[in-house]
């Protein structure tokens, strides 16, 4: 890998530096946006617990198409007045260059799914934008692969990338996917780019969650990515590995000492 690191790229969004080393971000949301009430009920209990950037997918990249596609452009409204209700910044995910502009309007991080990590036509469009990137590793992609991902954006005129490592596929089963933590200390030896983990996509498993978000901070990652959702059981998507809102304050909580262990104060 021949990217060189000169220097620390540090992302601000609603008050949160990403990439900053004396901070650690905290993303938070449902995996989709369901109805007002359902973005109400969540960001209103993360809000009061600190978190200043909510999560949730508008549209949805699903295996199988007769399951929940998302609200689109009326589930970018909805997070939009939620989050301005509480003062958030909204991330979501793009997944065809046509929406671009609209997406534009209503999040502060447009995020590129693990699907389509490689769809260059798509990283050349979002090195046209202003806004940070939130870009995912692909389900097979090699790290370097990631890099040249984040260069797409970055040569095209975008240089606000943040990297998230959400596992990889390996013949493991027992989890959804293998999260791959030996990433975040290379990309810091590699790149000047910040990197954040997903322990939800990344393990499927609600359990596994709050021991990967305290092994996440000790390798030295950025922040988290995390799924939360008021009523986990009633989720229209990844139902099984949201946590509800008891389970978060809880992670975030226990995550505190490790915080603390390294010099990191959480965003
Ligand atoms: C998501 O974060 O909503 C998502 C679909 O994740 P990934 O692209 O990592 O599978
Ligand atoms: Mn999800």
């Amino acid at each position: 890998m021949t990217i060189k690191k000169k220097f620390t790229t540090v992302i601000k969004i609603n008050g949160v530096k990403i990439g900053d080393p004396k901070t650690f971000a905290i993303i938070a949301g449902p995996c989709a946006i369901e109805s007002e009430k359902q973005m109400d009920a969540i960001a209103k209990p993360l809000a009061k617990m600190g978190v200043k950037l909510l999560r949730g997918g508008a549209f949805k990249p699903r295996t199988a198409p007769n399951t929940f596609q998302g609200l689109e452009l009326e589930g970018l409204k909805i997070m939009k007045r939620v989050a301005n209700k509480y003062k958030m910044g909204v991330v979501t995910e793009v997944t065809d260059s046509k929406f671009l502009d609209e997406i534009c309007k209503y999040t502060d991080m447009v995020q590129v799914g693990a699907r389509n990590m490689q769809n260059f036509q798509l990283l050349k469009e979002l090195g046209k934008i202003k806004k940070p990137i939130l870009l995912k590793r692909g389900l097979s992609a090699t790290i370097e692969e990631l890099l040249l991902a984040a260069e797409y954006i970055i040569s095209n005129g975008n240089p606000n990338v943040i990297l998230c490592e959400r596992g990889i596929r390996t013949f493991e089963k027992e989890t959804r996917n293998t999260l791959a933590l030996a990433t975040v200390p290379l990309v810091k030896e590699l790149s000047h780019l910040p990197i954040i983990v997903d322990p939800s996509h990344g393990t499927g498993k609600k359990s596994l969650i709050e021991p990967m978000t305290k092994a996440a901070i000790a390798c030295g990652a950025d922040g988290v990515i995390i799924e939360v959702h008021a009523n986990p059981k009633e989720a229209l998507s990844d139902a099984q590995q949201q946590l509800t809102p008891d389970e978060f304050k809880k992670l975030l909580k226990n995550s505190n000492p490790i915080m603390k262990a390294i010099g990191k104060t959480m965003q």
